[in-house]
């Protein structure tokens, strides 16, 4: 199963034993400020309380603040191919999508996406690292690229994945979150946390966007069991590091695996890569792959055809994955 960019870890003992116990307390409703959360990402991040939203999922937080923020006027500005939960942004609301290629090097192109606002745009999406496509921009290219954004353009910078990044520290951006208030973080629990079936993002910014987004949804949107959970693995960030220290192994093996089949792979950041198929015919190696088992993502589905997107998984599962990879390439 290398098709979802989850961890392929199961969460540690005191996680799953804070879920057992909140499950004992079930008949009650979950609190609807989720303020025991809140105020553990507040002290993590040395972030006001009041600037940090939670939501089912962090795409839960991306659908309430298009609904809160787009009219059918307004446009949303994102990078493509990107995740494929952008574009829903623009269709539950009617906005026009503004979809600004990639660079041949597979990377944001942010001077594209700069030329691109207008006076209508209302909210601009910057995947880092992104989905599809695994690559990263420092956080001090972000931050020069956030004074070229008018104000009243909201950029939502989405960190999914940024607890893998090795280039710089993954907390360099939280700083830009205090300097431009029309910035918006965006981080989840589902990856690097392994908590993917629980459904818990989190975003840090203005007071005005945490409201804006508590307006537009119902109260009861993270469950108990999710509220227990994530709070307890923000106290054990040493796992987090283990994660992302084991995902580094695995992604240097990848490259090294890909390279030596002569496939192109971009620079990936994240817990997954992405790569060129070259010659080889997207559908057929799709095919040989899912008869040996493995689920990866395909291009085509993504707007890139020809390529795939494969998360980095256990030794094992990468090792299959290689050997599959290795037979379609030859038949
Ligand atoms: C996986 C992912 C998310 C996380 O979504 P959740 O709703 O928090 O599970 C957000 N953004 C991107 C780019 C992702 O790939």
């Amino acid at each position: 199963m290398l098709a979802s960019n989850e961890s392929p870890f199961p969460p540690v003992q005191a996680v799953l034993t804070a879920i057992k116990d909140a499950a004992a307390d079930i008949n009650r409703y979950p609190d609807p400020g989720a303020r025991a959360l809140r105020s553990a990402l507040a002290a993590r991040y040395d972030y006001p309380v009041t600037g940090v939203a939670v939501g089912n999922g962090s795409c839960e937080i991306l659908l309430a603040a298009a609904e809160a923020l787009l009219e059918p006027w307004h446009e949303i500005v994102y990078a493509w191919p990107s995740f494929s939960m952008y574009p829903h942004l623009a269709a539950g609301t009617d906005a026009r999508a503004v979809e600004v290629p990639l660079t041949a090097d597979h990377v944001h192109d942010l001077d594209a996406m700069a030329a691109a606002v207008t006076d209508n745009t209302r909210m601009l999406l910057v995947c880092n690292p992104n989905n599809p496509t695994s690559t990263y921009i420092p956080a001090e290219r972000i931050a020069r690229f956030i004074e070229d954004v008018p104000p009243h353009v909201l950029v939502i910078l989405d960190e999914a994945y940024v607890e893998f990044v090795l280039a710089e520290d993954p907390d360099t951006s939280i700083d830009l979150v205090r300097r431009y208030p029309n910035l918006v973080i965006l981080r989840t629990f589902s990856k690097a946390f392994g908590l993917a079936g629980l459904r818990v993002g989190y975003a840090l910014g203005t007071e005005e966007f945490r409201a804006a987004v508590d307006r537009v949804r119902q109260p009861f949107s993270v469950n108990k069991l999710a509220q227990a959970a994530a709070t307890e693995a923000l106290r054990h960030q040493d796992d987090v590091a283990r994660r992302a220290e084991w995902n580094v192994v695995e992604r240097a093996w990848m490259d090294e695996q890909l390279e030596e089949l002569g496939l192109e792979v971009a620079e990936s950041e994240a817990n997954f890569c992405w790569l060129g198929l070259g010659e080889a015919d997207e559908a057929e190696v799709m095919q040989v792959l899912a008869a040996a088992g493995v689920a990866v993502r395909p291009g085509a589905a993504l707007g890139a055809k020809g390529y795939l997107r494969v998360t980095y998984g256990t030794r094992s599962e990468n090792e299959r994955f290689v050997a599959a990879l290795r037979d379609a390439l030859a038949s």
